[in-house]
Order: structure tokens, then sequence, then C-alpha cells
């Protein structure tokens, strides 16, 4: 079968590979229909040796699909059903699944990295492949309903295993609450899906910071009420000045960078909420003035997305028509060229924002 592996930096290809089995009779064979890719596949693509990505793993974390096999232990999704995989496989049934954090299952892991979790230097399948073997099938796939499952929507589906549920998790995070302002830092698809997200919870002001017009263009057309070119102006000051001074009630960080976070710190108000979802302070130093958040009674919440806690209710909205994840994705390419997916979305080309394989 064919799967994206990555053999280093920037070298990403579509490989011919062994298909994949069930080991465990808590696994389930999903044929993959479409799979994203991810801002944090493009951190791999170009740090991956810093994250002892071992060459020729299977990549991506973001599929939707159709059950081809179930082990023998697995009770929920039956073959034939279309489903959405979270980015994190998770048993549904451990001290951290019950308590809705997934992210931290005992017995989880991250799709497309052997070299993360509890796995670590397991056999953990990529989602960019034809057949992808799903660890903890009943706790980790969500059976899509039948109103969504006839392969036309499975675009708005699949942002809800990754990258919609997590700009859902920074909302959540940042604790918006009706009437509030609050001001979404980054033009990509996860500040997009924040900003939707911002919606739901009721956000009087939605203001979208970003470095380019045809994205901010998506975020107005997704909820946001002001978006802030920060190529052009100052974005700390002009969310002051759509704030009386004070600064956001919230503020939503997806890059995470030492300067999007010293960003964020400073547009958001005294005794206000900052979350932070993007990746990379991983690969930077960050150096955070946490003294001046401590007399503005600040609060900061980074996080990973528990995102199998909220797929649930995010399928339900998706259903009555409540939100629209599939606006982020501006290119559908064949899995074969998923190498120059991974070029477009690393260079901006083509006004790519983000891109899918299918199969
Ligand atoms: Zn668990």
């Amino acid at each position: 079968m064919k799967a994206t592996c990555w053999h280093g930096t920037g070298d990403v290809r579509v490989d011919d590979v062994p298909e994949p089995q069930l080991l465990k009779p808590t696994d389930a064979l999903v044929r993959m229909t479409k799979a994203g890719i991810c801002g944090s596949d493009l951190h791999f693509l170009n740090n991956g040796e810093d994250l002892e990505m071992v060459p020729g793993t299977r990549v991506g974390h973001e599929f939707v699909g159709v059950v081809e096999a179930v082990g023998a232990d697995v009770r929920g999704p039956r073959v034939g059903d279309r489903v959405v995989a979270p980015f994190v496989f998770s048993d549904g049934t451990c001290f951290y699944c019950r308590r809705g954090l997934h992210s931290s299952c005992e017995h989880g892991g991250i799709f497309g990295t052997p070299f993360w979790g509890p796995h670590a230097g397991g056999e953990i399948e990529g989602g960019q492949s034809e057949f992808i073997r799903v660890p903890e099938a009943d706790g980790t796939l969500v059976v899509i309903p039948e109103s969504l499952a006839d392969g036309t929507r499975d675009l708005d589906v699949l942002p809800l295993g990754d990258v919609f549920s997590t700009g859902y998790h920074g909302v959540v995070n940042a604790r918006v609450r009706p009437g509030d302002t609050v001001a979404i830092l980054g033009d990509g698809a996860v500040g997009i899906c924040a900003v939707q997200a911002a919606t739901l919870f009721g956000a009087a002001t939605i203001i979208h910071v970003g470095h380019h017009d045809d994205r901010l263009a998506v975020g107005t057309s997704s909820g946001a009420t002001h978006v802030i070119n920060a190529k052009r102006e100052d974005a700390v000051e002009a969310i002051q000045n759509l704030t009386h001074g004070r600064g956001a009630d919230a503020v939503v960080e997806t890059i995470s960078n030492n300067d999007s976070l010293t960003r964020a710190l400073t547009a958001v108000r005294d005794g206000g909420a900052v979350s932070v979802l993007g990746m990379s302070h991983f690969f930077g130093p960050v150096d955070q003035p946490y003294s001046a958040t401590f007399m503005r009674n600040i609060s900061i919440h980074p996080g990973v997305c528990p995102s199998r806690a909220y797929m649930d209710s995010l399928m339900h909205l998706l259903e009555a028509g409540k939100i629209r994840p599939g606006v982020v994705f501006t290119h559908d390419l064949p899995l074969t060229d998923a190498a120059r997916g991974y070029t477009m979305m690393d260079r901006r080309e083509e006004g790519s924002i983000k891109v899918a394989v299918s199969t």
C-alpha cells in the first residue's frame, strides 16, 4: 500500500510499504478516504531530527475512513462504518480519559509519531496512508452519523479530530464567556477554527490577527468581527484601541514563538486569560516576563488538545450546521501527491491554508 513516510529534514515521500495488520484484539483497521496535513506535520518535516524521528516513519495524524476489520474485543465501530479519528488514540477508560484528558491517556499515543508517549519506539501507524491500524479502537474512533457519512462531508468531519477541536480547546482554555472580547493570534487553520469556536461561546467581539489578507477573509466569514493584518499595523496597539486601552478579555495564541507569546501577554487585559496552542516553543527558546503577568493576574493556559473529549459535541454542532470546519481546506490532492502538499503548505504556495490528501 501507499504511505507517506518521513526520511529526513525536508524529505517526505509516498512509499510502498506493507499493509498493517491487527496486532491486538482492541485494534481496528481503517481504510483512509481523506487525511489532513497538519501544521505540526510541518514541524516534523523541518525539525524531525530534533524530535528524534526515525527515517521511514509513517506520518500523519488526521484521517477519516471506513473500518475494514476489527479485533475480537472491539465493541463499538463495525466493519463498513465511516469513522474519524482524533490525533491521539486513547482507551477512553483510564484515569485521565475519565476526566476528559484523553491526550494523557495511560494507553495512548499520537498517530504518526512513534517517538512520543508510552508507545515510543513501537509501531504506530501514520494517517496519511491507505490503511491505518488504530489501537484502542473503542476509545479512539468516532463513528460518523448517517447524515454526514455518505463521503461528501469528509472534509467537514476530518478537522474534528485535530485542527477544529484544537481551536475549540484554545477557546475553552481562554475561558471565553458571553459578551467577551477575544483576540485570536494566527491566521492558520487552527486560528480560523478558534474564530468559529469563539462564536459558539458568545464572544461579542472576535479580533483575528494574522499576516495574510486571504486567510483573514476566511476569519471574517467564520465570524471574526475585526481583522488585523500585523504586517500593516501593530496588533497589540490595534487590540488596545478596540478595548478602551485595556486589552482583550481572552487571547487564543496559535503560534507560540517568543514574539507571539509576548504579543499575547501584552494584548490581554488585567485578569484575562491567554491560551497557548502553538508548537513553536518546542524549537526555540521562550523567554517570557512572568513577573509582569503576576502583577496583572493573567492566567496562562498552554496545552495540547484532548480532541476525543470534544468530538461527540462537535459532531452534533456539525450536524446542526453550527460550524463549518471544512473551510480550512484549500486543496485536496491524491495521496500520491502528499509530498507536494507538504511543500505547498510549508511555502504557503497557491494560497494554501490546509491541504488534504485522498485515496
Ligand atoms: Zn485513557
